[in-house]
């Protein structure tokens, strides 16, 4: 079936929604998600989103400019930090306005907390910055942006999975996807095509991304000749429960928890003096995989505790409920009274589809734009985030840059014509399509996609090394080459989800070679890349921007400059 819009959108997440609501004032909107709209990973955000509101304690946008570049190691593009953190304040209000119940202050304010990372007076203490709806914010503000879009007008798409991105010519026309219901292919054909399509943590074994995480759309593009930015930089979340990677928000070290080593000392203390449990996560990360590889671990096993127990109870009910549930649910026990075990877990991806602040696509390192593709949300890199997401600041990137993307879309189609999708590539979909379902070979999608997630936790998590990563590589095209082996058992068209298992697996191969190709590269430690081998930052050889672009000879690596505009950078002490 062939369908035609003004402006298709990929994922209905918090980027997809806002920029949808924005587009729609300018023309006709569907969004496709693969998922039904609610359930996208942003509805599982538990902690806040940042802004200087100065609700609690006096805060500045300023400081938040500062902080994210310093919590970025100096890789973020300060012309984009300075535009997200100024937008922030009217960004909150808005969707306040919109409908968010967010945590209120005792006067009827939008209530704040503390969160790694985030300062006042440029680092001397930590301040409340992040607004919150109790540990359910993502999902307070998927909602209220759910039923904005139905307001607007925009048609969705559901579970629908994207197959590809039409592009010719340095243009973009649309999207092909499967109608997952009845296995139908379908043409959207479109003058402006968005892509917030998320995150991909699910090329790690322990992660705290949803099981739909896989990166689809960013492997779709670069295979289609668009580059992908600073993908070498994939953040580890300090808590992460143990044993299961499910996200215990930093929020409860914002209301007071601490973390713990066998010794029963509050480590933190020796590597951030200033800030101690809320430095940014990559610190806080490598601080507690030392504890453990020295042997301090609980009982000198692989794990820390986050003790609890120093927030009060009634603030663990009111402000953590959802956290409370999880660790008697999952964990057998209650925080309140015992310690949580708690291990790092793949959680952000900061690198992604290269953006200009407006949504717009790079197609290279000098700034050539991508006619009529557009990104934003945890796909694309705008780069705000440099080397490391500070906590609170990707709801923010999603809200922020999904409104500018959609605003800019509503420019473009001013002048913008439609080209439809030609009938051989819906052809060529189809048919890869069908070559995937007719696979009869020996191998099972599973046990591959267990292996390429247990090799990146092992290679290529909190701590990397050459040889390691040399060896990642190898293995990765390896199996690679075994996937293409693949046996599928179901030859029905209805919900095949042995399938899509099978596509995703493709793309989660992809994206894993570009992040070990990426880190095997940069010969320095930065952020969440932290290189045994070498671990200094290199300003003077990698104050840069990794791009890498597809090739017959494999995965080749360009570079771009960072934009500085105010803060030089410094030491990171905390
Ligand atoms: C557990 C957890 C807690 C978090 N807590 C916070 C927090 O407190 N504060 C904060 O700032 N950040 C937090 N984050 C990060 C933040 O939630 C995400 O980065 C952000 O929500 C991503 O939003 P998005 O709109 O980019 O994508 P998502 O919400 O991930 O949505 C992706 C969409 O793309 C669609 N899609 C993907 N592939 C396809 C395909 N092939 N075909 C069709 N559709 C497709 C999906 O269906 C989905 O609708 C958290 C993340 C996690 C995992």
């Amino acid at each position: 079936m062939t369908h035609n819009f003004d402006t298709v959108i990929i994922g209905s997440g918090l980027a997809g929604l806002r920029a949808a609501i924005e587009a729609a004032k300018h023309g006709t909107v569907a969004v496709l998600t693969k998922l039904y709209p609610t359930r996208s990973h942003s509805t599982a955000a538990q902690g806040g989103i940042a802004a200087a509101l100065g609700n609690e304690e006096p805060d500045s946008p300023e400081w938040h400019f500062y902080d994210t570049t310093k919590g970025g190691d100096f890789l973020g593009d300060q012309d984009a930090i300075a535009v997200m953190c100024e937008d922030a304040i009217r960004t909150v209000i808005e969707l306040e306005h919109m409908g968010v119940p967010f945590s209120r202050t005792a006067e009827g304010k939008i209530a704040q907390r503390r969160f790694g990372g985030h300062t006042r007076d440029f680092g001397a203490a930590a301040v409340r910055r992040a607004c919150y709806s109790a540990d359910r914010t993502g999902h307070a503000i998927l909602f209220a942006l759910f039923e904005q879009s139905g307001l607007q007008g925009v048609k969705f798409f559901d579970e629908f999975h994207v197959l590809d991105i039409a592009t010719e010519d340095g243009k973009c026309r649309g999207v092909i996807a499967l109608e997952i219901k009845t296995g139908e292919v379908h043409v959207f054909n479109a003058k402006a095509t968005l892509v917030a399509s998320g995150g991909y943590g699910r090329v790690y074994k322990t992660t705290s991304n949803a099981i739909a995480s896989t990166g689809d759309c960013l492997s779709i593009l670069f295979r289609n000749g668009v580059p992908l930015q600073d993908m070498e930089f994939f953040q580890f979340h300090p808590t992460g429960l143990y044993g299961l990677g499910i996200l215990v928000t930093e929020g409860a070290r914002g209301e007071g928890g601490i973390l713990i080593n066998g010794k029963g000392e509050r480590f933190m203390e020796r590597y951030a003096p200033t800030i101690k449990d809320l430095a940014p996560r990559d610190m806080v990360s490598r601080a507690i995989m030392t504890e453990i590889r020295e042997g301090r671990g609980i009982e000198g096993r692989d794990f820390v505790y986050l003790d609890l127990r120093p927030v009060k109870k009634e603030i663990l009910e009111e402000r953590l409920p959802e956290i409370t549930t999880f660790c008697r649910i999952y964990m057998g026990l209650d925080p309140a009274e015992s310690p949580i075990p708690v291990l790092p877990t793949a959680h952000y991806a900061m690198g992604g589809i290269p953006t200009d602040s407006d949504g717009r696509v790079f197609r290279d390192e000098h700034g050539a734009i991508f006619e009529g593709l557009f990104a934003a949300g945890e796909c694309a890199c705008v780069s705000v985030h440099g080397a490391n997401r500070l906590g609170c600041n990707s709801l923010l990137d999603t809200v922020v840059f999904g409104r500018r993307a959609g605003m800019e879309i509503g420019r473009f189609l001013k002048t913008a014509e439609r080209k439809d999708i030609g009938r051989d590539l819906a052809g060529r979909t189809e048919a890869a399509l069908k070559a995937v379902c007719e696979k009869k070979g020996r191998e099972k999608a599973a046990v591959i996609r267990n292996e390429l997630q247990k090799k990146m936790m092992d290679e290529c998590s909190v701590f990397r090394h050459k040889e390691d990563l040399e060896k990642l590589v190898e293995q990765i095209r390896a199996l690679e080459g075994r996937s293409a082996e693949i046996r599928i058992k179901d030859s029905g068209k209805r919900f095949n989800t042995e399938v899509l298992e099978a596509i995703e697996l493709t793309h989660l191969l992809t994206l894993s070679e570009v992040i070990s190709v990426s880190a095997l590269q940069r010969e320095e430690s930065r952020g969440a890349h932290s290189r045994e081998d070498f671990p200094k930052r290199d300003d003077a050889n990698w104050l840069k921007h990794t791009l890498a672009f597809k090739t017959d000879k494999g995965v080749a690596l360009r570079y771009k400059p960072v934009s500085i505009t105010k803060f030089q950078p410094e030491e990171r002490k905390y």
